[in-house]
């Protein structure tokens, strides 16, 4: 369902399988980042999860969105926004979600609401030892597959791939409002 600005929200079940997909890394007390964070919803599952003492960083590159999602997790849990970085909370940034939050790394678990064209290395760079990433991967018209990277204690890395998807974009914000 379109939100605007060329995003959308993904489908319930995509939020629901890749909340599964992450479950073992998301445990009370834990650390998340949500690229692409759009409406706010995913952003506040993974909360709901990792409350009361985790935090969950939700960035997103349209402006507008942001303002968007704040005021969606108003609505029902205006407690899940917290703005002083000591406490747990969510914490809605405007940013290009592409080079992650080095800032508030390394996370525990890392989830891309968009498909990235290229090997997404920044954000795999910010993944705890263990942790886990979902990211949709592969261009826009061609064949886009949900993959799961996941680093076990020693910093080693596996893939997986889990399906095929279709995905917005993870693109610039120019690219997104006025090319295509
Ligand atoms: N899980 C979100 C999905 C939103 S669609 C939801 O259910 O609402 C994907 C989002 O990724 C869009 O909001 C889009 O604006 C955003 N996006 C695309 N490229 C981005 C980038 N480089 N940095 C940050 N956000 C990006």
């Amino acid at each position: 369902m379109g939100i605007g600005y060329g995003a959308t929200i993904s489908a319930p079940h995509m939020h629901a399988f890749c909340l599964e997909a992450m479950l073992d890394y998301l445990k009370p007390g834990n650390k998340v980042l949500d690229v692409g964070s759009g409406s706010g919803y995913l952003s506040s599952c993974f909360y709901q999860l990792v409350k009361p003492t985790g935090k969950v960083f939700g960035v997103e590159h349209i402006n507008e969105l942001v303002e968007f999602s704040r005021k969606n997790v108003l609505k029902d849990h205006p407690e899940f926004l917290k703005e002083s970085n000591d406490e747990g909370g969510i914490k809605f940034l405007v940013g290009d979600g592409r080079k992650g939050l080095k800032s508030e790394s390394p996370f525990d678990a890392i989830h891309v609401g968009a498909a990235a064209s290229q090997f997404p290395q920044d954000l795999l760079d910010q993944l705890n030892s263990p942790g886990v990433m979902i990211i949709p991967v592969g261009n826009s018209g061609e064949d886009q597959y949900l993959v799961k990277y996941e680093k076990d204690k020693s910093a080693k890395v596996t893939k997986k791939n889990l399906m095929g998807v279709m995905y917005v974009p993870l693109t610039s914000k120019q690219e997104q409002l006025f090319e295509r």
